[in-house]
């Protein structure tokens, strides 16, 4: 059963509806009713049986659970403690495991915790590598300390400015050495990850060369990907692997500031988590764990998955806005949309969006955030201060004098 098909037969459960993509995502947008879950410590207990949904990775045929192990965190500790974290996944159905090189000795901590395991789940990793040499060279250390000889996904990471990107396919570049390790039998599938540049993203799904695309996505949607990106992945059958679904860990609230809710013990991580396994363009989120608790919690959500209703959509956007700025990944705009319509129809969280990238962003990324910016149908100048936008925003944003600020940051 392919994703559109799984999550096809979710919903015609949940609200007894037949549809297709478009209108599926318009169901999911729009939500559909569900029972309250559990909410006591005994979360996967209680799951029972449940199974965590699997979805077809793209052209891979991959059936990868739509909840994976992200390995990123497995550095900050020991090797016990990452051995738990790992088998505990798995018992309860992880079946897709990604780390990179670069993130110091977790393929050595993969490789000891569970390469005893090693047909229980697919294996992803990563190299940032741009020639050829240096891919063959970090592949076969990454086999070496993961203990196996095979490599379901190798990527090509955070191919993120159109120099990476042709430095990569160049002759002699990174590409062509993963090609030679796909004809070795070294690796199953060659994917790419691609932080913020949209171009990039884009000719990396429409090349043909890639099977899957790793991609930055949560409620915040820094990276704009909602819109165009997930959709033209779809199109072409690229699989899609989500990561930082909780903003790197920016959406993690601290302690004194959690609620319980929305499916799981924090409010703001189940509700990102279900965001972001509600879209039916998504094939798998990672998760970056450390600590048996939070496989425990994650887990839960995602055995007890459904997507968000409206009603609760709006709980979690509310929940978000009231984290500090520096909660939201220095973020202001949730880019939650409920300030629109706009009586002179200004499109404000794009308009937002822009004027963060414009600020954040490194020379050789400017020319996204202007991009972004001539697309805006409607100038921002053209806002009344009509103040309806206020009163609909959860963060609380003084919008007109953001729009002010963002056309003054374009005119400097
Ligand atoms: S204040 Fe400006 S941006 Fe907000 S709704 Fe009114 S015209 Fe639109
Ligand atoms: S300005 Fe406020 S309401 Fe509009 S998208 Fe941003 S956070 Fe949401």
């Amino acid at each position: 059963m392919n994703r559109r098909d799984l999550l096809k037969a979710l919903l015609v459960g949940a609200a007894g509806v037949v549809t297709g993509g478009r209108a599926l995502r318009r169901i999911v947008e729009e939500g559909v009713s569900r029972e309250p879950l559990p909410t006591d410590g005994q979360r996967v207990a209680d799951a029972g049986d449940t199974e965590i949904v699997r979805r077809r990775l793209g052209s891979t045929d991959l059936e990868v659970s739509m909840f994976s192990f992200g390995a990123i965190k497995l550095p900050n500790i020991d090797e016990q403690e990452a051995a738990d974290c790992l088998n505990l996944a798995l018992d309860h159905g992880v079946n897709f495991i990604d780390t990179a090189r670069n993130y110091r000795d977790s393929e050595e901590k993969i490789g000891k915790g569970i390469a005893h395991r090693r047909d229980e789940y697919y294996l992803a990793t990563k190299s940032t590598a741009r020639d050829a040499e240096g891919l063959e060279e970090e592949l076969n250390t990454s086999l070496r300390e993961m203990q196996t000889d095979y490599i379901d996904i190798y990527q090509l990471h955070t191919v993120s400015n159109q120099s990476a990107w042709e430095a990569v396919r160049a002759p002699g570049g990174a590409y062509e050495a993963a090609l030679t390790a796909q004809e070795d039998g070294k690796i199953g599938h060659i994917g790419i990850t691609v932080h913020r540049d949209r171009n990039v993203m884009r000719e990396a799904i429409t090349s043909g060369l890639f099977e899957t695309i790793m991609l930055c996505y949560n409620p915040v949607d820094s990276e704009g990907v909602a819109a165009e990106i997930l959709p033209l992945a779809d199109e072409h059958d690229v699989g899609v692997i989500i990561m930082k679904a909780l903003q790197g860990g920016a959406l993690c609230p601290p302690e004194e500031a959690r609620v319980e809710g929305l499916g799981g013990p924090d409010a703001v991580i189940a509700g990102s988590m279900r965001f972001v396994l509600g879209d039916p363009y998504v094939d798998t989120m990672l998760v970056g764990m450390e600590a048996t608790e939070q496989v425990e919690n994650n887990i839960a959500v995602a055995k007890a998955f459904e997507p968000l209703t409206d009603e609760e959509r709006r709980e979690l956007f509310d929940l978000i806005g009231e984290l500090r700025p520096a909660m939201r990944y220095d973020q202001t705009c949730l880019r939650c949309g409920y300030c629109l319509p706009c009586p002179v129809e200004i499109d404000i969280p794009e308009a937002l969006r822009a004027a963060d990238m414009k600020r954040a962003y490194a020379d050789d990324l400017q020319h996204i955030a202007d991009e972004a910016w001539d697309d805006l149908e409607v100038h921002p100048e053209a806002c009344i201060d009509c103040g309806v936008c206020k009163d609909r925003c959860p963060a609380g944003l003084e919008i007109p004098e953001l729009l002010q600020e963002a056309v003054a940051l374009y005119e400097e």
